[in-house]
């Protein structure tokens, strides 16, 4: 039987020291033997469902098995059917090149089953938690009355701040773009926001709003009666990084009593470079802002973050004390994340980012967001040189979008998914303006000007 020094077992299914600590070490040799492999592995993996059913499938165990033969089914079979979001030729969507110390940290803090829901029941993770989002504030340049918390990715955060607005008062109409992420309507309808209540205003050629278009609406739609309650704007686009003008923007929302979103989960981290700062120009102007460390902050899958300005608003809207946490409500201490969301209980997800900061410091961590603002600059230089491509859009904060000569809008996704099936780059197709165009998303440092070339060469090659 398992037992710590008096005698007692310590897991409470019945692993003996010995045990955890051979395949505690097993797991750490596993993932780092991946992350020396990685640049050489396919950048995407995929099989079909009777092959991986046949091996990771069948009838529940009633028995115990060996558990190291386990774990090697689990890294062969399970987790390398999939995409490398951290492999440096990995170009599609958004990737997550996570850094090793944020792993850690998700792993020292699940180990403790970290919790982040009440003062009461977790001080110290609250502190952490508080401390963490205080610091992303203060990068996006949101004044101290600012409050957060960090939730599973950018769709939640997106819908958390568009409940508390409406919760603040701000009811009415809310307007989106042509270019506004598709989380952000799945999250009105869940929360029943009526149809006619939502405005789509087109982006223009650049495929960002012009303030003027949203000024224009804005006013139609008072004037004949309408309370415009909500803009949400992006701060660089899923499709090609373009950045609304939040300048301009904030201004029209303080003029019109206008809460201003702002959906940065894809670029507001650029935040942490100067050239990010100059094309993110009032991003601390938002009265709430989504980001997500887990595509450019060097985290693990799941982290997000939503900051709003009020302290309170996100309480007054999630509030909820039933009579078996009247107790913990008694302890309450300053910060209750447990009323901040719709999470109650909620696992401490601060604890990676902090020990990411602590470790690495924030000036490599920028250098690092900065490498792939560049490398998309220099993809776009390489498009630019070869008469083969065109750009459709410039690189902007780390996307670039382009086609080729002569290609069909089928021979685009065709190439992209030769190139993904070949194992050596995987790359997204998006449609703008009514075509199908290739794009990559370069925010891992680690991809080399080779990678880019090889995957553009490649790409051309068909
Ligand atoms: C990725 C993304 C989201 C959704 O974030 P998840 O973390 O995937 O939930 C929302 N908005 C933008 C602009 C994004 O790029």
């Amino acid at each position: 039987m398992p037992e710590d020094a008096a005698g007692r077992s310590v897991d409470p299914l019945g692993l003996d020291e010995a045990q955890m600590r051979q395949f505690g070490h097993s797991v750490v040799d596993r993932v780092v033997d991946h992350w020396l492999a990685l640049r050489d592995e396919p950048v995407i993996a995929m099989r079909s469902v009777e092959e991986l059913t046949a091996v990771l499938g069948g009838p529940i165990p009633r028995q115990p098995s060996d558990i190291d033969a386990a774990l090697e089914l689990l890294a062969t079979t399970a987790l390398t059917n999939m995409q490398r979001p951290g492999h440096p030729r990995f170009f599609a969507r958004v990737p997550s090149p996570a850094s090793f110390a944020a792993v850690l940290g998700e792993w020292l803090s699940t180990g403790f089953n970290s919790i982040c829901t009440s003062w009461l029941g977790g001080s110290g993770p609250t502190t952490v938690e508080t401390t963490v989002v205080d610091w992303l504030r203060e990068l996006m340049g949101m004044p101290t009355d600012t409050e957060g918390i960090l939730v599973s990715g950018g769709s939640m955060g997106n819908v958390t701040a568009i409940a508390a607005a409406r919760h603040a008062g701000y009811d009415g109409l809310i307007y989106l773009s042509d270019q506004t992420h598709s989380s952000i309507r799945r999250g009105l309808s869940v929360m029943g926001w009526p149809d006619d209540q939502i405005r789509l205003v087109p982006t223009g050629a650049d495929f960002r709003w012009s303030a003027d278009a949203v000024a224009a609406a804005v006013a139609a739609d008072k004037a004949s009666g309408h309370r415009p309650a909500i803009v949400i704007a992006s701060a660089g686009t899923t499709n090609t990084g373009a950045v609304d003008p939040l300048e301009a923007l904030a201004d029209l929302c303080a003029a019109n009593e206008i809460w201003l979103h702002v959906d940065g989960a894809y670029g507001a981290l650029a935040a942490l470079t100067e050239p990010g700062r100059v094309a993110l120009a009032g991003l601390g102007r938002a009265d709430s802002l989504t980001l997500d460390p887990h595509k450019w902050l060097f985290q693990p899958y799941q982290v997000g973050c939503v900051l709003v300005r009020g302290h309170g608003l996100l309480e007054a809207c999630f509030t909820m004390t039933p009579e078996y946490l009247r107790d913990v409500e008694a302890h309450g201490g300053e910060t209750e994340f447990r009323n901040m969301s719709l999470e109650l209980t909620r696992r401490a997800r601060s604890i990676k980012i902090w020990l990411t900061v602590r470790a690495y410091g924030l000036d490599r961590i920028e250098a690092a967001v900065l490498r792939g603002i560049e490398l998309a600059e220099v993809a776009g230089r390489m498009i630019e040189a070869d008469s083969f491509w065109q750009l459709v859009t410039p690189a902007q904060l780390g996307v670039v979008t382009f086609v080729g000569a002569g290609l069909s809008d089928a021979d685009h996704t065709a190439r992209a998914n030769a190139l993904a099936a070949s194992g050596y780059a995987v790359v997204s197709t998006t449609e703008l303006g009514g075509r199908t165009v290739l794009r990559l998303c370069t925010i891992n440092p680690l991809t080399t000007e080779a990678d880019l070339a090889g995957t553009l060469q490649r790409l051309r090659a068909g």
